[in-house]
């Protein structure tokens, strides 16, 4: 790579403007292929967010603000913020792959395309929503139900996808009429100020987004903030505990997008020559540093070695380095506390009795960023730390399985439910198994999530459901307004 010109702000957007942080400290961005400097932005504190709270507030309570703006001027704003995403689509990528190490061949399909995307899906959504319906009530007189706004927002994503897992939730927040302060990860803080000036070009109310980059602490403040109607959280599952403890003692709805630890079911008659690029995507997409990606892969006994063979020969395969070079699959690891993890694991696998068959270290050949090689387990038990626990990383475990009820059990037997997918040449028998796996999605022959259904998990997986109509009722709220029935007229 060459050496990158600095990206920096000394400000933060917030109510519909760049203004001067409250506090001095700075978050310093470090590319993940060369560990050089490549940006920096202000650390919002709590004063920031408490600033960032009281705009998004003013604007949802202007009686005249955004919640009352006519449905299509809404769609129409978001179309016009799909424009302005679409516009900076390739910086934005270029950027995220800087920061957090995603191939900049995927970053340019998803960071640079899906945000846009998701503007334009919710804004032909709410056109079609009925926000009023009027019933006959069952007693008499009319109930009017209305589909009314949340409110304010408190909005924490991830790095793994920033842009992409930011627009998850403004879409659809937008469409319905609330007002957000959304807390980008520190890891990833150089595209939200695209995001920002997204939203200016846009031309939406001061104070409907506003963006306050921090790290954890500054986000629990957020989730607890008096002024805050509801909490939209993606990040791990520990990270996640804590924030549901605290909306429960609010009693303040919280929608929940956790950790995975996901199966791709390999049955018995899966064409596996034919679908290599599809396994690579199901199973270790973006490095590994993807919430829903199969990374225990459980295979009949009678296709072990071949399954062993066949993730062994892509994992060798796979073109590993700097993560802005268009020819690169596997980039490195987003942080050096990442990689770190990543390598915890590794070295656990091999201590519970794993046999590496692909990868298991460094690449020797980078001496920079912080890579790890793509790396699969063989004679892996479903009881091991590395077939239970999220490893956030390039690393699978093939675990063998009897019969098709053993998987199913396997598959199941896990704290997490939120992906996963079953590879078979017979479709309907792939359907059958994958509607007994406990998780809030899967695939058949490939896993790819898709805007118009509802993605989510089930057990520490997650709780509520993005995307799809679904994800726009997450960000509205039921009210009945029962209308007594005319008064008869008195008696001549
Ligand atoms: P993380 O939980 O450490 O942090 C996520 C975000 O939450 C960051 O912005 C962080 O600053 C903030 N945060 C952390 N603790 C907080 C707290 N107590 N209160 C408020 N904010 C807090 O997770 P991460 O390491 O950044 O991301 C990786 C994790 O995210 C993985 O577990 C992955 O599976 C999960 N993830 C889930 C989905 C999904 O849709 N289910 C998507 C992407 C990533």
């Amino acid at each position: 790579m060459t050496t990158e010109t600095m990206i920096a702000s000394d400000e933060l957007f917030i109510g519909g403007e760049w203004i001067k942080p409250q506090g001095s400290g700075r978050i310093s961005v470090l590319a993940a292929s060369t560990e050089e400097p490549v940006g920096s932005v202000p650390d919002g504190t709590n004063a920031d967010i408490d600033a960032a709270v009281a705009a998004a507030r003013a604007a949802f309570d202007d009686p005249s603000g955004w919640s009352s703006w006519s449905i299509e001027d809404r769609a129409q704003a978001l179309e016009r913020l799909a424009g302005a995403l679409e516009s900076r689509g390739e910086e934005t990528a270029r950027r995220v792959s800087l920061q957090n190490g995603m191939p900049i061949s995927l970053s340019l399909q998803i960071e640079a395309v899906f945000p846009a995307v998701l503007a334009r899906y919710y804004a032909g959504l709410i056109r079609q929503t009925a926000l009023l319906e009027d019933r006959a009530g069952l007693l008499g007189g009319t109930i009017h139900v209305l589909r009314k706004p949340v409110g304010v927002v408190g909005a924490i994503v991830p790095w793994n996808y920033p842009q992409t897992l930011a627009m998850f939730k403004l879409a659809p927040l937008l469409a319905a009429g609330c007002t957000v302060v959304m807390k980008p990860s520190p890891e990833t803080v150089l595209d939200s100020l695209l995001l920002a000036e997204a939203i200016l070009e846009a031309e939406l109310p001061a104070g409907v987004v506003n963006l306050v980059p921090a790290g954890r602490e500054v986000g629990a403040y957020l989730v607890e903030h008096p002024d805050v109607d509801k909490i939209a959280f993606t990040g791990s599952s520990a990270s996640g505990r804590m924030i549901a403890r605290r909306c429960g003692e609010l009693l303040r709805p919280v929608t929940l997008e956790l950790g995975g630890k996901s199966a791709a079911i390999v049955l018995d008659d899966a064409d596996l020559a034919g679908a290599t690029e599809a396994l690579f995507a199901a199973t270790l997409m973006n490095n590994g540093q993807t919430c829903n990606i199969g990374t225990r892969v459980l295979a009949p006994r009678s296709r072990y070695d071949e399954v062993l063979e066949v993730f062994g020969g892509l994992a060798d395969a796979l073109v590993v380095g700097d993560s802005l070079d268009p020819a690169t699959q596997i980039g490195p690891m987003a942080s050096a506390r990442q990689r770190e993890r990543v390598e915890g694991y590794i070295e656990k696998g091999r201590a519970e009795g794993g046999r590496v068959v692909a990868g298991g270290g460094r690449p020797p050949e980078l001496d920079r960023g912080w890579f790890v090689q793509p790396t699969i387990f063989a004679d892996v038990d479903n009881g091991d730390t590395i077939a239970r626990e999220e490893i956030f990383g390039p690393v699978l475990a093939v675990i063998p399985y009897d019969g098709v009820d053993d998987a199913v059990a396997i598959a199941n037997d896990s704290e997490f439910g939120l992906g996963g997918s079953v590879w078979s040449r017979d479709i309907e028998r792939a359907n059958n198994v994958a509607k007994r796996v406990q998780t809030g999605s899967i695939g058949i022959n490939h896993y790819m999530l898709d805007p118009a259904a509802p993605f989510g998990g089930v057990k520490a997986s997650g709780l509520g459901r993005e995307l799809g109509p679904e994800g726009l009722t997450a960000y509205l709220q039921l009210q009945s307004i029962y209308e007594a029935p005319p008064q008869a007229e008195p008696a001549p």
